[in-house]
This record gives structure tokens, sequence and C-alpha cells, in this order.
């Protein structure tokens, strides 16, 4: 069998091959890549999402303030909201467990760079708010914390998370996944492209409009700088990763609605990429431009500086 691949062309034609579901090349691709067995992989893979799973209890039990005061329990805030302009439960989910994993990451907790540290609340937010209200779905209710802890889920969102991987394997193969390297398009965007790819095959798409929504996702992050107050992962990466997940639901929607991306994934990636070449670099990462440096920004880096002699 066949396991390098660039594209998402070649991807669907070695799946097509070779007659089999993608999840299942996917663990198949990862054990020859690393040369673990597929028995050791499959628990790796559990214990990976049980420590997203306990990101998220953790970011939406307890308020998460960072060191910095950049980051102030936004998940807790939203998820207990007595007004909100959208009710429904999907993307209050959606929102508020990509905010509360990305919070623990901010404040120095356990998560999965999934694809990095700063994007981490995306997919793991987007495929468990999935699961809680359309896989398991309990009873209705903003953010009900016993549901979220006792869920018990199957191999369909381990599955979902294999589907966003491969996606990743494409991005980062034909463009980057580092914002040092592409802005925050290569990050938080990605994540998305990942995300969308992830629910659209949990809605049992095929695999061609799955990365139709990744397209989709993708399109809208394109040229996305990445611009870090003080140079830490919080402001504006904490509440982007809730931006990107409404992002994310617009794309999984339209697909749904048999609504395609012009574009095809492969080209978006390419787009990506060359955007990502051309982009300043005080936009990737250093903290040179953007909101680093607006008055605000500059402030709290010299309070941290002050914090820290
Ligand atoms: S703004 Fe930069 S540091 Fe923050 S998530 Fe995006 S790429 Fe990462």
């Amino acid at each position: 069998m066949k396991f390098k691949f660039h594209t998402f062309s070649e991807l669907a034609a070695i799946l097509e091959a070779e007659h089999i579901p993608a999840p299942e090349y996917g663990i198949k691709r990862e054990a020859f890549m690393t040369g673990v067995s597929e028995e050791r992989l499959l628990p790796e893979i559990d214990r990976r999402i049980e420590i997203t799973r306990n990101a998220l209890i953790k970011g939406l039990e307890h308020p998460q303030h960072s060191r910095s005061g950049l980051t102030k329990g936004a998940a807790v805030a939203f998820a207990s909201a007595a007004r909100r302009l959208i009710q429904d439960e999907l993307f209050t989910r959606s929102l508020a467990y990509s905010l509360a994993i990305n919070e623990v990451n901010a404040c120095g907790g356990k998560v999965v760079s999934f694809p990095t540290a700063g994007s981490s609340g995306i997919v793991p937010g987007l495929i468990w708010a999935w699961w809680d209200t359309r896989g398991n779905p309990g009873p209705e209710g903003a953010c009900n914390m016993a549901q979220i802890r006792e869920a018990p889920y199957d191999s369909r969102l381990r599955d979902a998370f294999i589907v966003a991987s491969l996606t990743g394997v494409i991005i980062a193969q034909g463009a980057t996944l580092a914002g040092s390297e592409g802005g925050c398009q290569a990050e938080c965007g990605a994540a998305g492209a990942m995300a969308a790819c992830a629910l659209a095959y949990l809605e049992e798409q095929p695999l061609k409009a799955c990365f139709s929504a990744a397209a989709l996702s993708l399109k809208n992050s394109l040229g996305l700088v990445c611009d870090p107050v003080a140079g830490l992962v919080e402001v504006p990466c904490v509440k982007r990763n809730a931006f990107v997940a409404a992002n994310v639901l617009t794309a999984v929607d339209l697909t749904l609605s048999s609504i395609e991306s012009i574009i095809p994934f492969d080209e978006v990636v390419w787009a990506m990429k060359q955007i990502g070449d051309i982009l300043p670099g005080v936009l990737k990462e250093n903290s040179t431009g953007g909101l680093a440096i607006t008055p605000t920004g500059l402030a709290f880096k010299q309070v941290l500086e002050r914090l820290d002699t």
C-alpha cells in the first residue's frame, strides 16, 4: 500500500485503489510512518482524545486565568451566559468547548497540539460539541457538565480525529502548520479545515464533500496573521479558536446544503502557501506587528516585563 501522498487528489486515488476507508488508512499510514503497531496506536490515540476531553472539562469547570491577565475565564462566562443571540446547542457548545480547551493551553495546562497549541481548541472542541449534541445527545441545556463528563464515545469519534489528521498532513506538506512560517492561517486556519473535514465526515458526507468543507473553511482563513500580544499564545489566539469554530460550522452547513467550494482543497492549500510566503515577517509570530504593537498590546508587554524582573 502506498503511504506517501501530498494532495487530496493523491489520497483519494489511493483510497479508491485500495478500497479502504480513510480512518483505516490513516491508522495503517501512521503505523508505517512511526513503526508503532496498529494495536499499540489505537490506545495511544484514545489516550490523546481523553486529554482533549479532560482539558475541555477543566476549562469549563474552572475559569482559567493566566498570569498575564490576558486570559480571564471566557469559556465559563460564555457557557453560563444568560443571554445569547444564537440559541443553538451545537453552536454554543462548539464555541464554549473551543474556548475552554484553548484557555487551558493559555494557562499552561495539558492539551494536544492538534495541529498546534495555539489552535488546540478548534478540532477537539468541534468534534466533542458534535458528539455531545448529535452523537450522544443528552438533555437540552447549555453545557450540562454531568453529560460532558459521563459521555461515552465509540470509534466514530476516533475516526473523525483521524480524518482531521489526514487533512492536516496534506496542509503540512503543501503549505505549513507553523504560524512562524505562514501566519495564523497555518494554525487556526489549518485547524478549521481539519475540523470542517471531520464534522462533514461525522455527518456521513462522502470524502470529496468533506474536503470541500475543509476548502470552504480554509478559504475564509487565508491571510490570517499571527501577531500575539507580548509573545504569548493568548491574544488573539484564545478567542480566535471560537471564531474559527463558527467558521467551521458555516462551512459544514454549506456542505450539507450541497454547496461546494469552487476552488478545490488542493488549490486552496497551494494559495495558502503563496500567501504565507509573501506575508511580512512582522506578522509571523514574532510580535513586532499588528495587535502586538497596539498601545494596549505594548502596555501588556511592559507589565509582563516588570513582573519578570
Ligand atoms: S495568532 Fe499566532 S500564536 Fe496565536 S494561534 Fe494564531 S498562529 Fe498561533
